[in-house]
């Protein structure tokens, strides 16, 4: 099978690419390297089939051939992170709507319906009531909502495209809502909290919780997000549908930071820190976020095989191992 992954440097883009060369599948990779970087695919440059193009997805002149070229397109390609959402926030617009504008535009130029999975985020629920997030839900942004709310808009925009063009031009598309993915190669730089805390628990530094630490989150394994990628692209059914990609099991900041701490055995403390000074004015955070699964298990036969507990062990066993290495 032949692999286009926009943003196939950045984390979820680059377990995708190991994942399909793995099958002997061609993957043809281009980033701009602004979030993602050349360190998360360089294992992969001696392997067959692999192929990397440092590009703008705006600006990309090699994009219609492959998208003619491709099986399967997994569009990654997007200004992501909290931080870089609050200090990029027109940035945050332009780019992802523009970028799947023009892909979509290509794939439709190639004349055939590779199969598609476009990026989407939970953050599209924003402050919805509701414990347990369905896709069909009505979905509720304030009117001059704050910069956060720009990631979710540009996203939101990006949906309504897929669907679009899979209506109008019988595309395979499929949006999957990414809810708090985690797993190797994924940085804290631009917000994560997981990356973060591995981190910080690993240098004896206090543990750094924003607000109460009582707002919860489901985590999901990269490594299980992949596998449901691949099991939603090839159903057919999946086309035109949009589908949550995540895990149901929640658990609170506080309780996140207390797990790392013990699992790493480390002298670290917690320290709460006041959204204010996390971020700055322009901030409001979700409260609770867990994603209803009921549409991929209906779709697919995936399950997990991660537990929140096996990933920041494994977390912690690369980042001591990678230590060890340079030192
Ligand atoms: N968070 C935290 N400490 C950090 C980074 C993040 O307490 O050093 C919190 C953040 O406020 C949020 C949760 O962890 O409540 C998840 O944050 P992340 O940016 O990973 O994901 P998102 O907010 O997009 O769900």
């Amino acid at each position: 099978m032949h692999v286009l992954i926009t943003g196939g440097a950045g984390f979820i883009g680059s377990q995708l690419a190991e994942y399909h060369l793995d099958r002997g599948d061609k993957v043809h990779v281009v980033d701009d390297l602004s979030t993602g970087s050349k360190e998360n695919i360089e294992e992969f440059a001696e392997k067959p089939g692999f192929h990397f193009d440092e590009a703008d997805i705006l600006t990309w002149p090699g994009l219609e051939k492959a998208a003619a070229w491709a099986d399967r397109v997994y569009h990654m390609a997007a200004v992501v992170g909290v931080y870089r959402v609050l200090a990029e926030p027109i940035k945050v617009l332009s780019t992802n709507i523009a970028g799947t504008e023009r892909l979509l535009r290509a794939i439709h130029a190639g004349g055939w319906s590779p199969q598609v999975i476009l990026a989407s985020t939970s953050e599209v629920y924003g402050h919805t009531e509701a414990r347990e997030l369905r896709e069909d839900a009505p979905l509720v942004i304030q009117s001059g909502a704050r910069s956060r709310w720009n990631y979710a808009v540009s996203k939101l925009a990006d949906e309504a495209l897929g669907l679009s063009y899979a209506r109008k031009h019988g595309l395979q598309i499929t949006i999957v809502r990414f809810c708090n993915t985690i797993g190797p190669r994924q940085t804290g730089r631009y917000g994560m909290v997981l990356p973060r805390f591995v981190a910080q628990a690993l240098r004896g530094e206090p543990l750094t919780v924003y607000g109460d630490g009582n707002q919860t989150r489901s985590f999901c394994d990269v490594r299980d997000t992949v596998a449901a990628l691949d099991a939603l692209a090839s159903n057919p059914a999946s086309g035109g549908e949009i589908v949550n990609v995540g895990n149901n099991r929640e658990i609170s900041i506080l309780d996140l930071a207390k797990l790392i701490i013990r699992t790493a055995e480390s002298t670290s403390k917690i320290k709460k820190i006041p959204y204010l000074e996390a971020y700055g004015e322009d901030f409001e955070d979700i409260t609770h976020r867990r994603p209803a699964l009921d549409k991929l298990f209906g779709l697919t036969d995936f399950s997990h095989n991660w537990t929140l507990e096996e990933t920041v062990q494994d977390l912690l066993d690369r980042s001591r191992n990678r230590v060890a290495k340079v030192v």
